[in-house]
């Protein structure tokens, strides 16, 4: 295959050009950041085990119904996506108040959310990805107020489909964070990743509050044993899949 051109380094994946303006690569790294990367690091296999994650929960949702830019994997950490023009917005769903939702409103870490909070924040390293509210966003033109509804409604559908999902892999998803892309006729895919770097995600048979953390706040708060937490949810993704 052709060397491809390098179009952009985030912190966790690189996006490459194919020969189709179409179709682009999306290379999961092994790299972790936290705290608008003030703590940086790197979780052995996690390119591949956050690749294998996503690519499973994108087949998911597209079976449901879910446009997604998921295209197949022609190897272990790499994604072949369409490409897409990402909104420069993160779609939080939170079923349980954990992390910014505890620090900013003082409710108690577990509190169950019902129904689901939609929240959305300026993907804007600079400005630290602040919180949103609607009119923000329009003012800022970040989306039409048509497509800050359909995001809306396809973040809650999308938290239906994961939530049932995951209970069935005896794991809770606390709260994660969607990006959504445009595509050439403009319609609304999800794009970017699902992966523990994203969701929160607890293990139901483990009530111990440290001990049952599957996903990156292992990382962000040196609990340890990240690598083995997000072998763990790709071994119960891949189990659960085999029985469907
Ligand atoms: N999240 C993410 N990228 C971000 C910010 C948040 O993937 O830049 C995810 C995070 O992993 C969690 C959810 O979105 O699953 C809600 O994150 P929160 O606002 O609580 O922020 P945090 O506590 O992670 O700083």
């Amino acid at each position: 295959m052709a060397a491809h051109q390098k179009l952009y380094e985030g912190k966790a994946k690189i996006l490459y050009a194919t020969d189709d303006p179409n179709v682009l690569l999306s290379s999961f790294k092994d790299d972790a950041t936290a705290f608008n990367a003030q703590k940086r690091g790197s979780i052995q296999g996690k390119g591949e085990i956050n690749c294998a994650i996503s690519s499973h929960l994108f087949q998911l949702l597209e079976a449901q119904g879910i446009a997604t830019h998921f295209l197949d994997c022609p190897s272990a950490n790499t994604m072949r996506v369409r490409a897409v023009k990402i909104l420069p917005l993160e779609v939080v769903v939170r079923n349980i108040a954990a992390g910014s939702l505890c620090q900013q409103t003082g409710l108690e870490l577990g509190t169950v959310l019902e129904p689901p909070l939609v929240e959305f924040y300026y993907k804007n390293d600079a400005l630290g990805d602040p919180l949103l509210t609607s009119d923000r966003l329009l003012l800022l033109n970040l989306a039409t107020s048509e497509q800050v509804e359909q995001l809306r409604a396809k973040a809650l559908k999308i938290n239906q489909i994961l939530t049932d999902f995951f209970q069935q892999c005896g794991i809770t998803l606390v709260d994660f964070k969607l990006e959504f892309g445009l595509d050439p006729s403009q319609n609304l895919l999800l794009a970017d990743e699902i992966s523990p770097d994203t969701c929160r995600l607890w293990n139901q048979s483990d009530p111990d509050p440290k001990q049952r953390v599957m996903d990156k706040d292992r990382f962000r708060h040196d609990l340890g044993n990240v690598e083995a937490a997000y072998q763990q949810v790709l071994d119960r993704i891949l189990a659960k899949a085999a029985q469907i």
